[in-house]
């Protein structure tokens, strides 16, 4: 089993673009929280994206080998994905762009989900609302929330707002969200404080050779 003793990234303020984030250098060496079948189940879970009870149901079914091959996908998705984004990032999306999403809507066809009345959790309002849930058969069905969730990236995110940490070696992505849309690093625990303790020794090296 892969330990993967650092907790997965998100930062990006936008699903989708946590689940690029999924393969991140945060110290020193390259982490892909997603490398095999148990990561990507671990991610799941950690993200929201599937019930914690689906995916024990899953566990009891299906093989590791059918999950790492399910993680490869993921995988391939993630990094074609990623070219998408940053190609893209920077401007709004344009009506043009719609071709290249075509792998995306093909994933997304594939898609097995189905409606239900449930009462309603808030007080007040209605008695009952609509739920929309996933049958989770296969170990494919795992996709179909990574494929929403880089659809709602496309179709609901200001592209002109998606940006790379601008820290050297750093790969994260977020959406800025900030009043202004001044953020820009993928959080000041990992590049924020890298960049001011590179800034204030850049002064004291300038002052002492002043
Ligand atoms: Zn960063």
């Amino acid at each position: 089993m892969d330990f993967r003793p650092i907790p997965a990234i998100f930062v990006a303020d936008a699903p989708g673009l946590d689940f690029l984030n999924s393969v991140a250098t945060p110290v020193d060496v390259p982490v892909d929280w997603i490398a095999d079948g148990e990561g990507l189940l671990a991610w799941l879970e950690r993200s929201g994206m599937v019930p914690a009870r689906a995916l024990a149901a899953m566990r009891a079914q299906f093989t590791a080998a059918e999950f790492d091959s399910i993680a490869g996908e993921a995988r391939a998705l993630r990094e074609w994905f990623r070219s998408f984004v940053g190609e893209k990032k920077g401007r709004p999306l344009a009506r043009g762009d719609l071709r290249e999403l075509a792998p995306l809507n093909d994933l997304l066809a594939r898609d097995d989900r189905y409606g239900e009345v449930v009462a309603s959790g808030s007080d007040g309002a209605a008695a009952f609302e609509y739920r929309v849930n996933r049958r989770w058969k296969t170990p494919e069905s795992l996709l179909m929330p990574i494929a929403e969730a880089l659809a709602k990236l496309a179709c609901e995110e200001d592209f002109t707002h998606v940006k790379a940490c601008e820290g050297p070696k750093c790969t994260l992505l977020f959406a800025d969200h900030t009043r202004g849309h001044a953020r820009r690093w993928c959080s000041m625990a990992i590049c924020g404080n890298r960049a001011k303790v590179a800034a204030h020794r850049k002064r004291l090296k300038e002052r002492e050779s002043a």
